[in-house]
């Protein structure tokens, strides 16, 4: 039996890779293709932060299939041409790849699964992105869950703790003649990418070193700190979880029995439940979940735009986030929620804007989860915030980032500022916000809360049947 399996950019790992350790069993091809749906320049600059971690990881799975005896084959070209061509080619008896949620990567599958078909081959895709096969968890009616307490429940029932597969201890050498017409992996630079120092590093080991520290120290107090900004309080293993350098089974597994797992757990469900989610609703991407949301009335706002893109609202926490999703391709979930609620209801600009900036700049930018957090904060997602309640920046602030370390960090115009006051710098003393390099709020909390509510009042009430 020989196998060509597909890596695809969400599972840059060897272990616990069923298509792998299936397609180890006899002759082996491993490839990964160069689709200019990403890696064409106009593209790859479309996602800096993920190109960057995604070659990293690239780079490192190359190394760990060639340490184990085998050599990944790396080809350019539309995946849905390349993929039944070098199968062909190579004369394989099956390809072997892990299933993806997304409604483009659904239809790729599809269109390569005929492509291959038509030359008599099976595509065998095989669960991983997901603990559960998304469209299996349904409710007794078998309809799908829109509210996620008793999603994570049906989830747990479900739940049998099995354990990841193990990395293949080694994998059989390319067959002769095969892979001749690899191309090396491309630089950032090649895609006219400069190296950002301050993302994370893609790769297996750098994942499993931070599941390990995670499991060693915040996971214990994760319920107490995860909500603080200025703390190192979760285990920042999103772009892991993205880009499949940590499965989701292996995050879940080593959690699992640790003291204070649970609330760690439940945000892994939140990550299950968007996922589901889109598979069921691929529509998503492009409309409210709400379906009275359709046509809400967002405003058109250049200089606000462009002051939440800068971090120059005025506001500290709403200000932090916008510069470190810049800086380092990550914002702390709380700053996100804050940040983007800041934009759909204080600035009543469309979440779309937001959710389109986070998917480029966010390392872990991923289109179940960052539609879902979008969508959430704007009140229109499913089992949402509701759209009537409003985060106070300055109360946020307050409570999750008590000594204003966090602002301290990413707004340094404000670093002298005491922690009962950095949060509402215009209340800074006359001649200390003289010296203050930061603009007044771009606008009024009082004000702009009435104005969402209006504009939300006004538009579902037209909108309810
Ligand atoms: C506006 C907005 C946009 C977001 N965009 C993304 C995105 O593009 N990619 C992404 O991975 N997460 C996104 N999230 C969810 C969350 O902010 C990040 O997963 C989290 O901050 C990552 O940090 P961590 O790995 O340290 O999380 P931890 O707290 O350690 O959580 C562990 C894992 O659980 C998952 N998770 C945690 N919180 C959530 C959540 N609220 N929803 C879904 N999954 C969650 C993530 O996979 C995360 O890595 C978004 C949230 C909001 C409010």
């Amino acid at each position: 039996m020989r196998s060509l399996v597909w890596f695809r950019g969400k599972d840059l790992r060897v272990s616990d890779h069923g298509p792998l350790a299936e397609g180890a069993k006899g002759e082996l091809i491993p490839l990964f293709v160069l689709d200019p749906r990403f890696f064409a320049p106009e593209r790859a600059r479309e996602l800096p932060h993920r190109m960057q971690f995604l070659l990293g990881s690239l780079e490192e799975l190359g190394a760990r299939i060639a340490g184990l005896g085998s050599r990944l084959v790396i080809a350019e070209g539309r995946s849905v041409e390349v993929v039944p061509r070098l199968a062909a080619l190579w004369k394989v008896d099956q390809v072997l790849a892990h299933r993806w949620t997304e409604p483009f990567g659904r239809e790729r599958d599809r269109r390569v699964a005929q492509g291959l078909a038509g030359r008599g081959i099976p595509l065998r895709l095989f669960e991983g992105e997901t603990l559960l096969p998304p469209g299996s968890v349904r409710t007794a009616q078998g309809g799908m869950f829109r509210v996620f307490t008793p999603f994570a429940r049906a989830c747990a029932l479900r739940l049998a703790p099995s354990s990841p597969v193990p990395a293949p201890g080694s994998l059989p050498p390319l067959p002769s003649g095969v892979g001749t017409e690899g191309i090396p992996i491309p630089s950032l630079e090649a895609l006219g990418l400069a190296p950002n120092p301050r993302v994370q590093s893609g790769g297996e080991a750098a994942a499993q070193a931070r599941l390990r520290a995670f499991l060693a120290g915040p996971l214990a107090r994760y319920a107490e700190e995860r909500d603080r900004m200025d703390l190192e309080g979760t285990s920042r293993l999103s772009a892991d979880l993205k880009f499949g350098t940590c499965s989701i089974r292996q995050a879940w597994a080593a959690a699992s029995g640790s003291e204070g797992a649970g609330p760690f757990l439940n945000e892994l469900l939140w990550r299950e439940f968007s996922h589901h989610l889109l598979w069921e609703w691929p529509e998503l991407l492009q409309k409210p979940f709400r379906a009275d949301f359709q046509g809400f009335p967002w405003r058109k706002d250049e200089a606000a735009w462009k002051a939440w893109v800068a971090g120059r609202t005025g506001y500290p926490v709403v200000d932090a986030a916008a510069r470190q999703l810049l800086a380092e391709g990550f914002v702390h979930n709380r700053a996100r929620m804050v940040a983007a609620s800041f934009l759909a209801k204080h600035l009543l600009l469309d979440f779309r804007l937001g959710e389109a900036h986070y998917l480029k700049w966010l390392t872990d930018g991923d289109w179940a989860q960052n539609d879902a957090g979008w969508q959430w904060s704007a009140g229109c997602g499913c089992d949402a915030q509701p759209w009537f309640r409003i985060f106070n920046p300055v109360a946020q602030g307050r409570r999750f980032d008590p000594r204003g370390d966090y602002v301290r960090r990413w707004v340094p115009e404000l670093a002298g500022l005491p922690p009962d006051g950095i949060h509402e710098p215009w209340r800074a003393p006359e001649h200390q916000r003289a010296r203050l390099d930061y603009p007044d709020p771009v606008v009024d909390h009082a004000f702009a809360r009435e104005r969402f509510l209006a504009a939300a009042k006004g538009h579902l009430r037209k909108e309810s049947p």
